[in-house]
């Protein structure tokens, strides 16, 4: 037993020279040495634009860097083979990689096709703009790289429900889309089903077929172990639990599944827990926000609040907890990035407390240094620093983060907890103080069980605590920080 750790390796602005697919293998010993189970990669097939760009304007599913295409072999990441070979070597440390799963829309066609369209006003997409017209739109892939290896379906106009004209969105007439826009969960914009480029249309057989065949290719052909599945709130929520169990059952084993169902909404993700029965773990957006208000708030805010409205506090057993990620880091459509003062607090609150499975986002790690234009077009260099003492806080989590963990959320600035250890892992059990003021110190009891030990805090800031006769300590913590307490000598 040991607990679970997923690294996001990747943010936004890693380059074509940065060879993602290399870097990666050859920071598996480090990442393995850590604690990390779990490596969450960025999609691997082919953009519209090729090499520039992360991955998400997916134009080829089977092309994982093999052909030529959109003016490039070799996606952002690298080739296929180096994807192939980066996790052959995650494979060797023991580290499971997610693969990120684009399905919701397809950039980039090879062909035009006059089709009949009806458009819908951009912020309410149940609202006409026009009657049903004909346009000419490109919305037919017939991949000429690939020239039909692997499989030979043509994505035509039957395939997707809506497109992109004069800047808003049109559903497209066929046969598929009588009653309009796919049913979605979230209902901003009136319905969500369409966000950019041919929206993907999942109640036509044939592409369901399509997709259960690419799943099935993907795996035997790459090796990984489980998904990342992006932008939830665009695709019915019947799709996935369907294409996860035919997969399951093709290969005759469970496939770890995380989704992004990016909504600040406790009830709404709950809800696409009990829709989807369970067979997706959701990224827990509302703690995000709490980490990022957290950090914004300084001494104003109120930490005992900290976890109130989250999905960890609900369904642990189904949660992704994370601080950032490539969505939220500045430059991008949702930044909200917590401010790195506080992040040393929310990577103690994700990774060293008993709820939730953490993500941990690589800048954090190993910091980011990049170029993008702000609000005004002006180029703008973004720096996120790395976290000192995650390493650390990482190896704490796989070593010794178990037992009951008892709270000590008594004072508005200043919180803690503590775990009590398992007796399979020698000298589990630690002790987490976390304060947006100045320095403090507050008592908490490991358990009688601990009574007489000593323990000292990671960073070696203050005086050992011996425990008294209950078990209780006085942990100390310094201004506006956090501090992480082990048994000496526990750590490895
Ligand atoms: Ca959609």
């Amino acid at each position: 037993m040991m607990n679970k750790t997923i690294f996001q390796f990747f943010h936004w602005y890693f380059r074509k020279e940065d060879n993602l697919w290399n870097n990666c293998a050859d920071q598996s010993e480090y990442l393995s040495r850590l604690g990390v189970t779990d490596i969450w990669l960025p999609p691997a097939y082919k953009s519209a634009i090729g090499a520039d760009e992360p991955g998400y304007a997916v134009y080829d599913l089977f092309d994982l860097g093999e052909f030529d295409q959109k003016n490039s072999v070799r996606t952002r990441h690298g080739t296929k083979d180096e994807y192939i070979n980066c996790i052959k070597r995650l494979a060797e440390k023991n580290i499971d990689v997610l693969a990120d799963i684009v399905l919701n829309h397809r950039m980039g066609a090879d062909e035009k096709e006059k089709i009949r369209v009806t458009k819908f006003k951009d912020e309410n997409r149940l609202e006409p703009q026009s009657g049903e017209m004909e346009i000419e739109a490109h919305t037919r892939f017939t991949f000429p790289g690939r020239q039909g290896k692997y499989s030979d379906y043509i994505w035509d106009a039957q395939s997707f429900t809506g497109v992109c004209e004069d800047g808003i969105p049109a559903i497209i007439h066929n046969e598929w889309t009588k009653d309009g826009w796919d049913e979605n969960l979230d209902e901003e914009q009136g319905n969500y089903d369409y966000l950019m480029g041919c929206d993907v249309e999942f109640r036509n057989p044939n592409v369901r077929e399509e997709l259960v065949k690419w799943g099935i290719w993907y795996i035997e052909t790459t090796g990984v172990k489980g998904f990342r599945l992006d932008g939830l709130k665009h695709i019915p929520q019947s799709f996935f639990p369907e294409w996860l169990d035919r997969i399951k059952k093709h290969f005759n084993r469970d496939f770890f599944t995380i989704g992004e169902f990016w909504k600040n909404d406790l009830a709404m993700l709950e809800k696409f827990i009990q829709l989807t029965d369970g067979r997706i773990q959701l990224f827990d957006v509302p703690f995000h926000f709490n980490l990022y208000g957290a950090s914004k708030e300084g001494r104003n805010y109120d930490l005992r609040q900290i976890l109130d409205n989250t999905l960890v506090t609900k369904v642990p057993q189904l949660t992704i907890t994370f601080v950032d990620n490539h969505d939220t880091q500045p430059g991008q459509s949702l930044e909200s990035l917590v401010e790195p003062w506080f992040k040393p607090h929310a990577y103690a609150l994700i990774l060293l407390r008993e709820g939730g499975i953490p993500c941990i986002f690589h800048p954090a790690l190993y910091s980011a240094t990049y170029k993008e234009k702000d609000e005004k077009g002006k180029e703008k260099e973004f720096t996120i620093p790395k976290i000192d003492i995650l390493d650390i806080m990482m190896k704490v989590r796989a070593q010794l983060a178990y037992g009951k963990q008892t709270d000590y959320f008594d004072d508005p600035n200043v919180i803690g907890w503590v775990r009590s250890g398992v007796e399979e892992k020698a000298n589990s059990g630690l002790a987490v103080l976390i304060t947006n003021k100045e320095e403090s110190s507050k008592k908490m009891s490991l358990g009688k069980e601990h009574a007489g030990k000593t323990m000292g805090d990671v960073e070696r800031k203050f005086d050992d605590v011996t425990l008294n006769n209950e078990g209780v300590g006085e942990f100390h913590v310094a201004a506006g920080y956090c501090s992480i307490w082990t048994f000496k000598g526990a750590l490895k």
